[in-house]
């Protein structure tokens, strides 16, 4: 119950005006955010690669409503591209749809997304062109998501791919549309809000499904993604490529910034490929509920660590964060009583 308020203040422009102006929620997103600044994202991508691990860049935004808005988020991202490529960066970037106008006009949509696929064409990472991949967001979009990608692939462009979430009814059968295209997918289960019509109301199939469709996407894919920070399911794929023999270059674990990261190490100890996923920017809202909400007791334990942080500094911040997070979580029980009421 606490996961669907949580989710639900993800978006709730209320919550975040308090929320986001509450003094110490920028300590508690800290946890999952590189920064606010680019340099401050590139500064983490670099100690990341030289810990072996490779890197998607994330500038956090999200439903755009404003023409203007959209393109600056395009320019935003051929910016992190040419910063990746100067810098000599292991890291592709990922963007999300609505970022780039969705909600607006789709045909706008894609023009800023071809600008920036066009751009990362040209510049290349060391291993050819930057690969770009298109978030996935509610159920709402992933229709035209995926079909964005169509297009776009049947205009010539190879360093485009998306993702697909296991909650879903449908992936199964979009793995295969998408193995089929021939381009790249990263499974994950999904950090949306959906009803029952759409998605599996019950975890367990969405980790079965999951399971299936991460083996389906090994045996016949294109590169595939496996993200996730769940254990089981990471021993199921180790098991999986081992009896199959599948290479593991054939194929990434994802996870994201501040989340697992001993787990992180150790898959690139074993020598499997890993990439972090590093968001950055100041609109953190909407990102860190939906953290907040696959782990609800990260709201206390983030309270905890920044209160641990704040006494190894000398100051006494135990009342203000304990009062931060009693904050979400009143949000989160209020908005759960009012739904029990509905
Ligand atoms: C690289 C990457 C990209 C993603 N891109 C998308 C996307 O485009 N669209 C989308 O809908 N979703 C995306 N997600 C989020 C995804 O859908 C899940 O919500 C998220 O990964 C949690 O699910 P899980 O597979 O880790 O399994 P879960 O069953 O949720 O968690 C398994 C275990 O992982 C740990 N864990 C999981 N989440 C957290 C957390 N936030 N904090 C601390 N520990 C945690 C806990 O130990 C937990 O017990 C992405 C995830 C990753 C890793």
């Amino acid at each position: 119950m606490l996961k669907t308020s949580l989710l639900r203040l993800s978006e709730s422009p209320t919550a975040k005006r308090i929320i986001t102006r509450a003094p110490l929620s920028r300590g508690f997103a800290a946890r999952f955010v590189a920064g606010d600044t680019l340099q401050e994202a590139l500064d983490a991508a670099r100690a990341l690669n030289q810990a072996g691990l490779s890197v998607s860049l994330d500038f956090l935004g999200e439903s755009v409503a404003d023409r203007a808005e959209a393109e600056k988020a395009a320019d935003m991202a051929v910016h992190i591209l040419e910063s990746i490529t100067r810098e000599g960066l292991n890291a592709n970037l990922s963007i999300k749809p609505t970022q780039l106008g969705l909600d607006i006009d789709e045909a706008f949509c894609r023009r800023n997304v071809e600008r920036v696929l066009s751009r990362a064409r040209e510049l290349g990472n060391g291993e050819g062109e930057i690969f770009v991949r298109m978030d996935m967001e509610s159920s709402a979009y992933t229709e035209r998501t995926i079909a964005l990608v169509e297009g776009l692939w049947a205009d010539g462009f190879r360093n485009v791919g998306t993702v697909l979430q296991s909650m879903l009814r449908r992936t199964a059968d979009d793995v295969e549309r998408l193995i089929r295209l021939g381009s790249r997918v990263r499974l994950v289960k999904g950090a949306y809000q959906e009803p029952d019509s759409v998605a599996f109301p019950d975890k367990a199939d969405t980790d079965r499904m999951y399971v299936e469709e991460m083996k389906r996407l090994l045996e016949a894919g294109h590169y595939p993604a496996i993200a996730t920070h769940d254990d089981a399911i990471i021993d199921a794929t180790r098991r999986f490529v081992w009896e199959r023999g599948i290479a593991k270059e054939s194929f990434e674990f994802q996870m994201l910034y501040g989340v697992r990261r001993d787990l992180q190490t150790q898959l690139r100890e074993e020598g499997y490929n890993v990439r972090v996923y590093v968001p950055f920017g100041d609109s953190w809202y909407p990102y860190l509920m939906r953290r907040l909400a696959e782990r609800p007791a990260n709201v206390l334990f983030m309270a905890g660590s920044v209160v641990k942080e704040a006494r190894a500094g000398g100051k006494s911040l135990a009342k203000p964060v304990a009062l931060g997070a009693g904050v979400v979580a009143g949000i989160a029980a209020v908005l759960a009583w009012r739904r029990g009421r509905r």
